[in-house]
């Protein structure tokens, strides 16, 4: 893993009068580059050759530079890395930049400076240890099984490394699990049961509260011991399943699939305010113990309410996440803390912009 200190030297040379923010060309990229350029400061897209005219056509959310790329692994090349570099760059990494990139590439062979701790990627890419995580934190989290022969309620059975919900299965009973896995296995999508995690079925409404931690900015909450807490706005992803209805009166199989297709926005009732900035709370105070510095910048927590158990976490994602493209004007929340409209990539610029003026860049990079 690169160390952090060789990252922060490389800060360290920057021309903080020229810092610019970069990040891989995608559906948030639009959300950055427009906040990067709604607080002042210049942008660079990495884009598939094939792609910039279709980035370029934007002209409130492209960036000021393109590097072009034939394929994404290209970033972890010298050269690119050399020229992110040499314009100042900070990578701000997004869904599809830690897919097409890959985690583990980018602890081991990423040295551009990037917003955030990226220490996250390594406890969230991993479902176990993102597991230790939200326990040590103290949040409620769905039950997990360790051998299918325990089933003994309705489970979520989740493939190691789906993308949004793909391939996920119910099943109630070990005879239902092994029916559905070997069907799976049929089709060559898992091998053995580590490929899988059982996880409990929760009965309830999903919620995806998007959060912004700065640990710049001064307390706003006395819970968080340092730093500022921010919720920006919050959305429920649309999948498959969401449209059941549709079939009936059949209740037809194929709608039983929980890819995530799109996000809606969503507000939460409020007696329900306190209990997510709590749980957020422990979420971060859990990541300072285990990752120091802990988290940093733009994080969601995928919960689902339980009438009888109330809010249970059953992920945490640590970066801007799809769900923000819905507030690029600002949300129902952001203006509780702003009286501008702000989206979470303008906000990640603003963060950017504050560090630097303060001198505390290093507080937010690695
Ligand atoms: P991403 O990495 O994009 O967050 P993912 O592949 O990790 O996606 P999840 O978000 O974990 O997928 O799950 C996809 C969907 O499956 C959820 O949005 C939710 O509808 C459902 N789901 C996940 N866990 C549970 C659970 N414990 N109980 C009930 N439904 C669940």
């Amino acid at each position: 893993m690169i160390p952090r200190e060789r990252i922060l030297s490389v800060l360290s040379k920057y021309d903080e009068s020229d810092v610019k923010i970069g990040t891989i060309c995608s559906h948030s990229s639009l959300q950055i580059f427009n906040g990067a350029r709604r607080e002042g400061l210049r942008s660079v897209g990495i884009v598939l050759r094939e792609n910039k005219p279709y980035y370029e056509s934007f002209p409130r959310a492209s960036p000021d530079i393109f590097i072009e790329v034939d394929s994404y692994g290209d970033l972890l090349s010298e050269e690119t890395q050399e020229e992110l570099i040499s314009e100042n760059v900070i990578m701000i990494p997004h869904g599809s930049f830690v897919e097409y990139v890959g985690s583990e590439n980018i602890l081991e062979r990423f040295g551009v400076p990037m917003f955030g701790n990226r220490l996250t990627l390594y406890w969230e890419g991993d479902r176990r240890r993102q597991r230790k995580w939200l326990e040590d934190a103290g949040v409620p989290t769905p039950r997990i099984y360790r051998s299918p022969e325990d089933i003994d309620r309705p489970v979520i059975v989740k493939l190691h490394g789906a993308k949004g919900g793909k391939g996920y299965f119910k099943a109630s009973s070990p005879e239902e699990f092994y029916e559905k896995f070997s069907e799976l296995k049929e089709r060559g999508l898992v091998g053995s049961l580590e490929d899988v995690v059982i996880e409990e079925f929760i009965v309830g409404v999903r919620f995806y509260p998007h959060f912004f931690f700065s640990p710049i900015e001064s307390e706003n909450i006395a819970d968080l011991e340092g730093g500022r807490l921010e919720l920006l706005g919050i959305d429920r992803r649309l999948e498959v399943i969401d449209e059941i209805h549709r079939g009936l009166p059949d209740l037809m199989e194929d709608f039983m699939d929980y890819t995530v297709t799109g996000n809606i926005p969503v507000i939460v009732r409020e007696k329900y305010l306190v209990d997510l900035l709590r749980d957020a709370v422990k979420i971060i105070s859990s990541s300072r113990r285990l990752f120091y510095p802990g988290l940093i910048g733009p994080f969601c927590m995928e919960m689902i309410y339980n009438p009888s158990r109330g809010f249970i976490t059953f992920e945490v994602s640590t970066r801007i996440v799809a769900g923000t493209n819905l507030y690029t004007d600002g949300s129902p929340y952001s203006y509780y803390y702003y009286d501008e409209p702000m989206s979470m990539g303008r906000r990640i610029a603003r963060e950017i912009k504050e560090a630097v003026k303060s001198g505390s860049l290093h507080k937010i990079i690695y």
